[in-house]
């Protein structure tokens, strides 16, 4: 994924989800380190917040490489679950402020997260 500034998608189904309680930001948050994960679930299954997600595999023609996951970073309580229950160590647990730069680094493939919308689209959005 590229260094650029993404926002959450407002459509994806997450957003729908219970939002995080509590005012301070969780110490820790959990980063998928996409390439090594074989979208087995079984991280889902642990997470208490329901806050990891699918996503389509970087190469949908290849049978054993077709969904990943992605964790709604806006949601998870660092419980340290996930990183602790994935059978191939591919969940890795960072500091808050360090979280955002590794999502970067790792992330091959999101839903949760896009591109803001280009700035004249958002000329349109406010004049309409
Ligand atoms: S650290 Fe806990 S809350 Fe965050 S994604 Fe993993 S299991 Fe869910
Ligand atoms: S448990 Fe690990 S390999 Fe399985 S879907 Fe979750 S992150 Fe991917």
């Amino acid at each position: 994924m590229s260094d650029d500034v993404k926002i959450e998608n407002p459509s994806h189904p997450a957003r729908f989800k219970p939002v995080r309680k509590g005012k301070k930001p969780p110490k820790l948050l959990a980063i998928v380190h996409q390439s090594g994960c074989t979208g087995c679930e079984v991280c889902i299954a642990g997470c208490p917040v329901d806050s990891i997600e699918l996503v389509p595999g970087p190469d949908p023609k290849n049978p054993s490489y077709q969904q990943m996951v992605e964790i709604d970073l806006a949601r998870c309580i660092g419980c340290q679950n996930c990183s602790q229950d994935c059978p191939w160590e591919t969940i890795t647990m960072y500091q808050h402020d360090d979280a955002f730069v590794a999502w970067g680094n790792e992330t091959l493939s999101s839903g949760l997260y896009i591109d803001p919308p280009p700035m004249d689209e958002k000329k349109n959005e406010e004049i309409a």
